[in-house]
């Protein structure tokens, strides 16, 4: 019956904090900190059919019981709140919303590399005609925040949702991740290059240099601490994209093998995994053979 109320466009109206995803939230709802307790982190889930339920106390029921709390109003007021929300077209609205939704890129950052950028590039092995082809990548020019990066956008189905940056100069923080806020998906719930996965296998590794070394059907975590909203990102795409193998291969020094064991711990309960040991650097350091014979051991 009331299935077709926009919760997300009455929480937005109403300056309802929620929640469409991370800790504690079913793919599909949406949660609020619960009216009916002292709950301060998002534990009342909304279903997508309008149904709700609070994971601390208990409470349960329809929409129309929520909103009534909320508004602490009548049954018939939280009967006409739920009207004026109600709309036939709402999901194809949310489509659009969805769609104008686009990623828009800080100033400073451009398609152009200076030459401190190529030179950079070109002491690593790498071509900047290659990475700009392949993996549309940016520079962040002499000025601003992201001055003197080299910037991976990170895509998903195809769409700019976020990008890692990395200082060239060795003066500042290596990473240079975009803020959670000008992300459209943020880069710590995501992996770098899902969208270059073509084959049932996939090599996973940490940075984004290590995947332009390796190529397609090669993901990175960018991270030196991957998130819970990764591992079930991985999961995920270990659904979608049918993956039937994935391999990590992490740095050679201790700490990263301590990752590697950690992250293969997490995801061995999901899908067949391996773990990879490089003797001695990081899988950037691979040379074009060593990354072919690779390819060809794991069928990539
Ligand atoms: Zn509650």
């Amino acid at each position: 019956m009331y299935s077709s109320f926009d919760t997300i466009k009455y929480l937005e109206e109403n300056n309802i904090d929620f929640r469409d995803q991370g800790k504690n939230v079913t793919q599909g709802w949406i949660n609020i900190a619960c009216p009916f307790c002292l709950d301060s982190s998002y534990h009342c889930g909304i279903s997508p059919t309008k149904l709700f339920s609070c994971w601390i106390c208990g409470k349960k029921g329809n929409i129309k019981k929520l909103i009534k709390e909320i508004e602490n109003c009548s049954w018939y007021q939280a009967e006409i709140i739920i009207n004026k929300f109600i709309s036939e077209d709402s999901i194809q609205e949310k489509k659009e919303r969805k769609n104008t939704n686009k990623f828009i890129w800080p100033d400073g950052i451009s398609k152009e590399p200076m030459n401190i950028h190529k030179k950079y590039l070109k002491e690593r092995r790498f071509i900047p005609l290659e990475l700009t082809d392949w993996y549309q990548i940016r520079y962040g020019m002499n000025w601003g925040t992201y001055r003197y990066t080299v910037i991976a956008p990170i895509l998903l189905n195809g769409h700019t949702v976020s990008f890692y940056g990395r200082d060239i100069t060795g003066k500042r923080g290596k990473h240079w991740k975009a803020p959670v806020e000008k992300s459209i998906v943020s880069p710590n719930a995501l992996v770098y290059n899902s969208d270059h996965i073509i084959k049932d296998k996939i090599i996973i590794v940490e940075g984004v240099f290590d995947v332009w070394r390796i190529g397609n059907n090669c993901c990175a975590t960018m991270t030196d601490a991957y998130s819970i909203e990764q591992i079930n990102f991985i999961r995920k795409l270990g659904i979608n994209k049918n993956l039937k193998k994935v391999f990590i291969m992490f740095d050679s020094e201790v700490q990263a093998q301590k990752r590697a064991i950690n992250l293969c711990n997490q995801l061995s309960v999901f899908i067949d995994i391996e773990i990879l040991k490089l003797d001695s650097g990081d899988p950037a350091d691979l040379s074009k053979k060593e990354v072919k014979l690779l390819r060809k051991d794991v069928k990539i």
